[in-house]
């Protein structure tokens, strides 16, 4: 079980192996920091400029992962086939944090399940 200091939840990161990574798809939006996009354009041997050209775009104001949408399905770009994230070890912050997101605290635990099935009561 993966556990953090100030969360009543945590998460069994098994489960990833089996799951259809909900986190990857539907509505909402991967936000990149200024280190994400250093690393990512490195790791995909892309000039900063070229990555962000290809894979971003502007949301609010910030700079966001594009989307496809796949047999009516919208999900990330870099989600592959097999349902694996294809920069898994660069990986945006957002997604490495998931789902231990502030805004999260205050969802129950059936909210919860239904964006990631492997997350637990764990006070
Ligand atoms: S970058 Fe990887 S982990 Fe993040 S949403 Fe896309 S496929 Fe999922």
């Amino acid at each position: 079980m993966v556990k953090r200091d100030g969360f009543w939840f945590c998460f069994d990161d098994t489960r990833c192996k089996t799951c259809k990574a909900l986190c990857c798809i539907g509505e909402g939006y991967v936000f990149l920091t200024n280190e994400d996009i250093e690393r990512i354009s490195e790791f995909l041997g892309l000039k900063r400029e070229d990555f962000l050209k290809t894979y971003t775009r502007k949301v609010f104001g910030k700079i966001a992962l594009i989307d496809l949408v796949i047999k009516g399905e919208k999900r990330c770009v870099f989600l592959d086939d097999n349902y694996r994230c294809e920069i898994y070890p660069v990986r945006p912050k957002q997604c490495e944090s998931f789902p231990f997101w502030e805004k999260f605290k205050e969802l129950s635990l059936n909210k919860l399940k239904k964006l990631c099935p492997a997350i637990e009561e764990c006070r």
